[in-house]
């Protein structure tokens, strides 16, 4: 069986690096990290202050000097964090200093003739991670935290962050060993008289492990919801309110609105908030068909778009009768509510002609009647969509690696029923089991821990 392997040091591991860690620009305060193995060494020749005996995770107050003679750089405050205590698992040390670009470089460049050098993107993270401080996923974690854009997708991050998602996959990736244990057992002691697990109780134990990675896969909608925004298109024929809608939804002159039909030619988008999670609408062109060359490229770009976003709202004018155009059969009645714009023009009800669509909802752009009742349902939407409180599939290389996974045990599970050579069936478990320890970063490959790590900013 192979074992999860860990790389046993990091290029350049040994060097001890620095950065800011807080965002660039003027602030009350900036943030200069230093980690590795020279830290307190290097830290202490500009912060001559610090005390001989450093107690871990305590911030000592005192002034900067220069290297290069005993000008103050700047009045700071140092925490210490000792080697395995910090996030890099090196010692490290964060100068919290005045928040200048100014003061800042001079610290970087004293630190870096003191022996430091500057760190590469991602690199505190990187050795958080070759310490095994953290697994690949909660690397990623601390990306998605840095980059997310709602309440929802911060809480998820976090708790990605403390584990919970590379719980899930060990509990599966710990089954799947026993059970390849378990099988290999009965190859190598074949012969003996020794009572195995029957086939059929191994059979059902990796039944139960493909059921979770199925269940784990499918909570990558909700992983592309909480990075990228639950996202709702506008469509209908022009000038039925589409942009009216979306500015009186977002409470701002958002999308340009005007009473010339075909204006709205490009995707305008705007962010919400809603049930904790940002919500994006989206206002297409209008579906007509038009020999206005522009024009058509926007309703044919408006038909593809409508495949990939979350909810669309067809809008319609509760004043003309429903004209079944041509792009009709293009939306995507499933995921389709139907707004009935402009009641205020109309004495009676509408009758609802649209069975097949989510909900049919009347409401007025201009006096703004019904759009509470339209901001609840999509809210409604949202929670729905985010209601399940689980590990979260939250990026493409997680929902490859567990797919290749389900593969595998797909195909592992019809052999174990008929069963078939238990190293046949090994050789599948094997597969699933090593696409787990891809995910969870215990394989190392070298291409993909770039990747992941370039995405990141500096100093993190
Ligand atoms: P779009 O082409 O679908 O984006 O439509 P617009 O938002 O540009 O609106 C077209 C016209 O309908 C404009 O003159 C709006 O003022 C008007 N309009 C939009 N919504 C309403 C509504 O609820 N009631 C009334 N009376 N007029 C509306």
């Amino acid at each position: 069986m192979t074992a999860p392997m860990r790389p046993s040091a990091i290029d350049k591991g040994s060097e001890t690096i620095c950065a800011l860690a807080t965002a660039h620009g003027i602030g009350a305060i900036s943030i200069v990290r230093i980690s590795g193995a020279r830290a307190g060494e290097i830290t202490r020749k500009i912060a001559a202050f610090l005390p001989k005996e450093l107690e871990s995770h305590k911030i000592y107050y005192g002034f900067l000097k220069r290297l290069d003679g005993d000008q103050p750089v700047d009045e700071v405050l140092v925490s210490y964090f000792a080697e395995g205590r910090s996030f890099t698992g090196e010692t490290s040390f964060e100068i919290s200093c005045h928040g200048s670009q100014i003061l800042v470089d001079e610290i970087l460049r004293n630190l870096c003739e003191a022996g430091a050098r500057p760190a590469e993107r991602g690199e505190f993270t990187a050795r958080a991670f070759m310490n095994g401080r953290i697994d690949l996923v909660q690397a990623e974690s601390v990306l998605a935290l840095i980059e997310s854009r709602s309440p929802r997708a911060a809480q998820v991050a976090l708790r990605q962050l403390q584990g919970d998602f590379s719980q899930a996959l060990k509990r599966i990736a710990d089954g799947l060993t026993w059970t390849i244990a378990h099988l290999e057992a009965g190859i190598d002691f074949a012969s003996e008289d020794i009572v195995f697990t029957p086939p059929g109780e191994l059979a059902k134990q990796v039944e139960g492990l493909l059921r979770l990675v199925g269940e784990i896969l499918k909570s990558y909608r909700q992983g592309l919801i909480l990075r990228d925004g639950f996202r709702v298109a506008l469509a209908g024929q022009p000038n039925v309110g589409k942009s009216s809608l979306l500015n009186a939804l977002a409470g701002a002159e958002r999308a340009i609105v005007t009473p010339i039909a075909g204006t709205t030619r490009d995707f305008i988008e705007v962010e919400l908030s809603m049930e904790g999670a940002q919500v994006t609408l989206i206002d297409t062109a209008g579906l007509r068909a038009s020999t206005d060359a522009i024009e058509q490229i926007g309703v044919a770009r408006t038909v593809a778009r409508l495949s990939d976003v979350d909810l669309v709202l067809y809008v319609v004018d509760a004043t003309e009768s429903l004209v079944e155009n041509e792009y009709f059969a293009a939306i995507p009645w499933g995921k389709t509510a139907v707004v009935v714009n402009k009641i205020d023009l109309v004495a009676d009800r509408i009758a609802s002609t649209y069975d097949h669509a989510l909900a049919v909802l009347p409401v007025s752009a201009t006096t703004g009647q019904g759009l509470s009742e339209l901001r609840q349902w999509l809210g409604g939407r949202v929670r729905a969509e985010l209601a399940e409180d689980c590990a979260v599939v939250s990026n493409a290389r997680q929902f490859n690696g567990l797919q290749r996974a389900q593969e595998s045990l797909e195909k592992a599970v019809p052999l174990m029923h008929m069963e078939e050579s238990p190293d046949l069936i090994a050789l599948e478990l094997q597969t699933a089991l090593q696409a787990l320890y891809g995910v969870l970063g215990l394989v190392f490959d070298d291409q993909v821990m770039d990747r992941v790590f370039r995405e990141f900013c500096l100093g993190k």
